[in-house]
């Protein structure tokens, strides 16, 4: 079921920051549908990334991870390798964000997740965000340690849930890293709508590695923060939900 009411809290950004400088994240399928199962395309990387300033994703029959920024979207398949994703590739889920101004803040050396989601607040805070309603596109491009990048293998019929798949995910872990990591900070819900927390997609700067993230500690690193309000559209069901 979708939850229409959580769906309504998470749209209802209300930034102290001009509506210029405010950035938009269309979300394409809702996370529910994902865990279940459901890895047939809802949308394309043409369609869902158009104008795009930056997204992450996965690829139909979760052949690779989706990220996007630089004007380019990438696949990161199950060697770990990114190539740059075909146009008409079908995607089941996608989030993606456009338009904006960034905020730009140095992070310090030894910032974890928790830290990086700590200062994304205090930027949010800082716009007038409510804490509730977290909301922001996120790029961080810099030097890391102790990263560890995940990709998973293509999946047959009938589709297991993506728990199960992600039991067979493959770890890629760097001591040292360099390149961009982007994603979302959502509200800290498990409202199975949008996926709670900061969330972060990488492609090193020599794009021989990528993958969703699952660490990452900062050795010199430069955040960018878009505050957004965020749309969600369900292609199963028609139903298009806020901005
Ligand atoms: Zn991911």
């Amino acid at each position: 079921m979708f939850d229409a009411a959580l769906a309504a809290a998470v749209t209802r950004t209300v930034p102290k920051i001009s509506p210029t400088e405010l950035g938009h994240i269309q979300q394409t399928e809702i996370v529910k549908d994902l865990f279940e199962g459901h890895y047939e395309s809802a949308t394309t990387v043409a369609q869902a990334f158009r104008g795009a300033l930056l997204g992450i994703g996965v690829a139909e029959a979760v052949d690779g991870e989706i990220v996007a920024f630089d004007n380019t979207v990438w696949r990161v398949p199950v060697d770990g390798i990114p190539v740059v994703a075909d146009r008409a590739l079908g995607l089941p889920f996608s989030v993606v964000a456009r338009g904006g101004t960034a905020i730009t803040e140095s992070v310090a050396a030894g910032t974890d997740f928790s830290g990086l989601t700590a200062l994304i607040d205090e930027v949010r805070k800082a716009a007038g965000q409510h804490d509730d309603h977290a909301v922001a596109a996120v790029r961080v491009d810099g030097t890391f340690t102790g990263v560890v990048l995940r990709s998973e293998p293509r999946q047959q019929r009938p589709y297991r849930p993506l728990t199960e798949v992600l039991e067979h995910e493959v770890r890629f872990p760097f001591a040292n890293w360099s390149g961009t990591l982007v994603g979302f900070r959502f509200p800290d819900v498990n409202d199975q709508v949008v996926i709670p927390g900061l969330h972060l997609h990488g492609i090193g700067a020599d794009r021989q590695s990528g993958g969703h993230c699952h660490r990452a500690v900062t050795v010199a690193a430069t955040l960018r923060v878009w505050i957004d309000d965020v749309g969600i559209f369900v292609p199963m069901t028609g139903v298009h939900y806020g901005g």
